[in-house]
C-alpha cells in the first residue's frame, strides 16, 4: 500500500485549508468508499483529511417544517430517527435497502453522496477507465455493462451513480450545504453530480476541496406517503439493478403532487421531471403511471446487456405509485 499521511483537522475552516493546499490531498470520513479504492490503487491521495469526527453529525428539525442533516450523520442514525420514519419514509426505507448494518454504522451522508462508481473496470487498474484515467477509453462499453447507465451516459462513460440515499433526497428536493475556500454556498442535491459528457472523472458540479458541511430537507407533507422500491441481485447488501423513489399526493383521486427519481440509470440520480409532468393534475391509474414512466424512459439508450433496465424501471414506477395511492395518499 502506498504511504500516506493523515491529518485530524480541529473545524471545518482547518479541513478546507489542508484540502486547500496540497492537489493530493482526500477528506475521508466513514471511509466505507474511499479506503477499499485506495487497496485497489483505483484512488491514492497522499493526505487523508479526517473530517469523520468534526461536529457535523447533527439531525434537527428546522422551524419551517424540514430537516437538517449534518454531512457526518451516519447513514443508520439517519435512517432511525423518528422524524425521518415519521415524515420522509423514502428517506429511511432508501438508507436501509443500502449496504449492511455495520456499513450503515459507518457511512456518512457526505461520504454516501460523494461515493464512486461501482463500475467494475473502474475498480481495476489494469482496465481502460476514462474516469479513473482520463484518455484510456471505456473498457465497459465493449465489455459487461449490465448495470450501467440507460441515460444521459456519453461515449466516454456509460457509469452510473451508486447511491441510494442521493435518489432519495433527489426526490425531495434536498439541497446540500458546502463549505469550499471562497466561503460557503448551497447546491441542490440534483444538481450536485454531473453528467459524464467529455470529462467523465468530472463527477460533481462542486470545486476540488469543497466540503459538504450538511443537507437540507425542505417541509414536503406528502412525503409522509411516499415509498422506495430498489430491485438487486440479492435481498441484501447489493447495489441498486434499478430503483425508485417516490412520492404521490392524490386529492380525490386526481394527482396533487408526485415527485419520482431513478437510480442505476445514469451517471447521477435521475429526477423523472418528464414523468412528473404526465401525471401532475390526472386522475391517477396504473395505467397513466405506465404511461408516464414511458414519457421518462423514451429517451432511454440501452447498452448491449441492459435493455431490461428500460422495462424493469417502468415496472417499479407503476408498482411504487400504484402502492401510495392504494394507501390513501
Ligand atoms: C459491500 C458494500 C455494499 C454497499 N452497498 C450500497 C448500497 O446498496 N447502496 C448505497 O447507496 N451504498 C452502498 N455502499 C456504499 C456505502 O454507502 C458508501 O461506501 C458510504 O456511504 C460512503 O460513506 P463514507 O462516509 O464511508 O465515505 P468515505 O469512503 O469516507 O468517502 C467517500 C468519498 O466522499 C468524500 N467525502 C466524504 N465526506 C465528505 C464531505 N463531507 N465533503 C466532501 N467530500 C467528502 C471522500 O473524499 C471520498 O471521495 C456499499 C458499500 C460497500 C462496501
Ligand atoms: S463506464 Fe465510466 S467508469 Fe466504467 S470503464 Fe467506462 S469510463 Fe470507466
Amino acid at each position: 500500500m502506498r504511504a500516506f499521511r493523515y491529518r485530524r483537522p480541529a473545524d471545518v475552516a482547518e479541513a478546507v485549508a489542508l484540502l486547500g493546499a496540497d492537489p493530493e490531498a482526500a477528506y475521508l470520513a466513514g471511509g466505507t468508499n474511499l479506503v477499499d479504492l485506495m487497496k485497489l490503487g483505483v484512488q491514492r491521495p497522499d493526505l487523508l483529511v479526517d473530517v469523520g469526527r468534526l461536529p457535523l453529525d447533527g439531525i434537527e428539525e428546522l422551524p419551517d417544517g424540514g430537516l437538517r442533516v449534518g454531512a457526518t450523520a451516519r447513514n443508520s442514525d439517519l435512517a432511525a430517527h423518528p422524524v425521518v420514519r415519521r415524515d420522509y419514509p423514502v428517506l429511511a426505507r432508501a438508507l436501509l435497502a443500502a449496504a449492511s448494518g455495520q456499513l450503515r454504522n459507518m457511512a456518512t451522508t457526505g461520504g454516501n453522496l460523494l461515493q464512486r462508481t461501482r463500475c467494475v473496470y473502474f475498480q481495476d487498474t489494469a482496465k481502460a477507465c476514462n474516469k479513473r484515467e482520463p484518455g484510456t477509453g471505456c473498457a465497459a462499453r465493449q465489455g459487461q455493462n449490465r448495470d450501467l447507465a440507460i441515460l444521459d451516459w456519453s461515449e466516454q462513460c456509460v457509469a452510473t451513480h451508486p447511491s441510494d440515499l442521493a435518489v432519495a433526497l433527489a426526490a425531495l428536493d434536498a439541497v446540500v450545504e458546502v463549505v469550499e475556500v471562497g466561503g460557503a454556498r448551497e447546491v441542490p442535491v440534483t444538481e450536485l453530480h454531473r453528467s459524464p459528457g467529455e470529462h467523465p472523472e468530472r463527477e460533481t458540479t462542486l470545486p476540488r476541496g469543497a466540503l459538504i458541511t450538511g443537507v437540507r430537507i425542505p417541509p414536503l407533507p406528502a412525503a409522509r406517503r411516499s415509498a422506495y422500491l430498489k430491485v438487486r441481485d440479492r435481498a441484501s447488501f447489493a447495489f441498486a439493478v434499478g430503483s425508485v423513489a417516490a412520492v404521490l399526493e392524490l386529492d380525490a383521486g386526481v394527482v396533487r403532487d408526485v415527485r419520482l427519481a431513478y437510480g442505476a440509470v445514469a451517471h447521477r440520480p435521475w429526477r423523472a421531471y418528464r414523468a412528473e409532468a404526465e401525471l401532475r393534475g390526472r386522475p391517477f391509474t396504473p395505467e397513466l403511471a405506465a404511461l408516464a414512466a414511458d414519457a421518462e424512459l423514451n429517451a432511454a439508450r440501452p447498452l448491449r446487456h441492459n435493455a431490461f433496465k428500460v422495462p424493469l424501471v417502468r415496472a417499479i414506477t407503476v408498482r411504487a405509485l400504484t402502492e401510495l395511492a392504494e394507501a390513501g395518499a
